[in-house]
């Protein structure tokens, strides 16, 4: 058998494990249960995918969302592994040819929504597959005190009954304490092994700054960075707003928001990427899975939702390890508009089951009655039909969906993609037998680049006009190459659509769901709370608060936040420059003491040496026997 290593430079291509992955990887090999607990961007997902391939069986992951899931398949089967998602559309017809492919086709993986999970007929089916592992992704799902809580979450423990025997394995980027007993609780996870690493970034110099001129001071300190930094901020008409004014004062700015087409996210986001716009703009729509390395900057001109939310904002700052800045920037004004929104947007089961009748008085459905249709829906439509609240309305019909009363499918497709999955002697041979798919084929492989790697966005008009085709006749063909799995092709959809799950009972409904709304509104309010006080709370240390709320009582002082260095008498802002400053002149050159140091930056010797000293806290310098300072790599 392959060593570990061996199996991870062939697939994935790297050299060693990052921090626990190894420790973490035999513990699976050895059929234990296990809890993982470890930052943004550290690697979880490899801890049960490599020790998946060495397994017997399938390994079943649950995930929330299912682009992240789509994401995964894809970046596996680009290793030659087989993995499948099942995608919400499949009937039972279409399920039950799924899972025969399953267990007949070598599969390693199968990614699934929880919601998914509840239906019986694909428990019968899971019971029936030989799995190698479970892997239950974005575990604080699973509590209500978690801060992105999904009721059919907590139904994932049905797995225990289906498959007693198979090791499982809950993974999350950050948990409190209550949130990390409720997982080990509701998946009945025995004799399991926890993995946690300290959600502390100590390389992050955290500054809570109270300031009247957001925008100036904004600006200042984008000019005194020009380097890779994301600037949060509350609403979508913000990010344009806030882009526009960087834009206008020089400064290479782009946005991002939930809004935009895939194409113009996709231009944003690779601007930003290659380092033609410094500055990205975004609302928290902007982040998931993102991976950039040198992000020297982060400011928030708003408050997040929870310190949960702040901490998966600011984790993207200094991945590379080098000190990075994360600005919060706060006034009574952004405090008040906070709490202001969050008023206004919670929506209390009264309201819901408001929506929820209104809802099916506006396509015309009667009590006791269930459509199989999927409605189109448009919200601003509904909303001046019965002069609602815009928010509010939104708020209610994601409980309603939470709560999967209805399926509410708020991420329409802007435009149609599609990637070439199977291999070039099936599509030569294609091409060669079959003269509509193969034109088809043939002009996809012309015309878009790149169409085996990924997924890449299509014209279904630019092609129905080069192949003199209708585009109805064009959409056939391509549906027909994705049931043959020749590519992966989702089609554009620019609605929104809505579907009701359960037949229409109004009082029925309203019992079943309004506890949990109650429960999660408070949780919100609650969470809420917490970031406004953290941003008040100016006599600790906020990395240590931050800490402190995850339940990690015994750190130090980080030393370099707003009030450590205030403590220290360290004018903020100087800090990040002249500590850059210093790791970039001793970067390459033998080591320099702190009068060669002061003179060469031109920079005040007493200021020089407090940064010296915080560096030699930090790790990033040391002084070697000559007294002279130098990197420790
Ligand atoms: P998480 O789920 O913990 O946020 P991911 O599993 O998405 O993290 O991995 C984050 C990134 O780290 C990915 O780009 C992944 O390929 C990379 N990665 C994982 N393990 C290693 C490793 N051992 N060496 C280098 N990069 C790794
Ligand atoms: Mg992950």
């Amino acid at each position: 058998m392959s060593t570990l290593l061996e199996i991870l430079s062939k697939y994935w291509g790297y050299k060693s494990f990052k921090g626990p992955q190894q420790a973490i990887i035999k513990t699976v090999l050895q059929k234990q249960n296990t809890f993982v607990m470890l930052p943004t961007g550290a690697g979880k997902s490899l801890c049960y995918q490599l020790p998946a391939l060495m397994m017997d069986g399938i390994c079943l992951v649950i995930s929330p969302l299912i682009a992240l899931m789509e994401d995964q398949v894809q970046s596996l089967e680009k290793k030659g592994i087989k993995a499948l998602v099942l995608s919400a559309k499949l009937n039972r017809h279409e399920t039950i040819i799924a899972f025969d492919n399953l267990r007949y086709g070598n599969y390693k993986f199968l990614y699934l929504s929880p919601e998914k999970l509840q239906s019986p007929l694909i428990q019968g089916k899971i019971a029936e597959l030989e799995l190698s592992l479970v892997a239950i992704d974005e575990a604080h799902c699973i509590s209500q005190w978690g801060h992105d809580f999904r009721p059919a979450y907590m139904k994932v423990s049905i797995l225990n009954e289906l498959h007693p025997q198979t090791p499982k394995m809950a993974l999350t980027g950050s948990a409190t304490p209550q949130v990390k007993q409720d997982i080990l609780d509701i998946l009945n996870l025995k004799d399991v092994k926890i993995f946690e690493e300290s959600v502390a970034r100590s390389n992050l110099s955290i500054q809570m700054l109270y300031r009247e001129n957001i925008m100036g001071t904004l600006l200042q300190l984008l000019k005194s960075c020009q380097e890779s930094s994301i600037v949060y901020v509350g609403t979508r008409k913000d990010t344009v707003h806030f882009s526009n004014f960087f834009k206008s004062a020089g400064i290479p700015a782009t946005f991002y928001h939930g809004g935009l087409s895939h194409d113009e996210k996709t231009k944003a986001l690779n601007d930003w990427l290659d380092n033609r716009k410094n500055v990205m703009v975004a609302t928290n729509a902007f982040g998931m899975g993102i991976d950039k390395s040198n992000v020297r900057m982060i400011l928030h001109a708003h408050l997040p939702n929870s310190i949960e939310n702040y901490m998966q904002e600011i984790g993207r700052a200094g991945r590379d390890g080098l000190i990075a800045d994360v600005y919060l920037l706060y006034n009574d004004n952004i405090i008040f508009e906070s709490e202001n929104m969050l008023q206004k947007s919670m929506a209390n089961p009264d309201f819901c089951i408001t929506i929820y009748s209104k809802l099916n008085d506006f396509y015309h459905i009667g009590h006791g009655e269930n459509p199989e249709t999927n409605f189109i829906f448009d919200l601003q439509e509904f909303i001046s039909t019965y002069g609602l609240p815009l928010i509010k309305t939104y708020t209610a019909i994601n409980h309603l969906h939470q709560e999967n009363i209805l399926f509410f499918n708020q991420n329409p497709n802007k435009s149609s993609r599609l990637r070439v999955i199977e291999k070039n002697s099936k599509l030569f041979e294609i091409q060669a037998n079959k003269k509509d798919l193969g034109s088809v084929l043939q002009l996809l492989l012309r015309n878009y680049g790149g169409i085996h790697d990924e997924m890449i966005t299509i014209s279904e008009v630019f092609i129905a006009r080069k192949l003199n085709k209708t585009r109805k006749e064009v959409v056939d063909l391509l549906q027909t190459l994705d049931k043959d799995k020749v590519v992966i092709y989702k089609k554009k959809r620019n609605h929104v659509e809505l579907k009701f799950l359960v037949p229409r009972e109004d009082n029925f409904v309203f019992h079943s769901i309004s506890k949990n709304i109650v429960s999660r509104n408070k949780t919100k309010l609650l969470k809420s709370k917490a970031m406004i006080e953290l941003v008040k709370n100016d006599s600790t240390c906020r990395q240590f608060q931050l800490l402190a709320y995850f339940g990690e009582k015994n750190h130090s002082e980080c030393g370099i936040c707003d009030l450590c260095l205030k403590r220290k008498n360290i004018v903020q802002t100087n800090y990040q420059k002249t500590a850059g400053a210093i790791l970039e002149l001793l970067k390459g050159r033998n080591a320099l003491d702190a009068n060669e140091i002061s003179i060469q930056l031109g920079q005040d010797r007493k200021n020089v040496i407090k940064t010296l000293h915080l560096l030699i806290e930090r790790n990033s310098i040391q002084l070697n026997l000559q007294h002279k300072f130098e990197l420790i790599h």
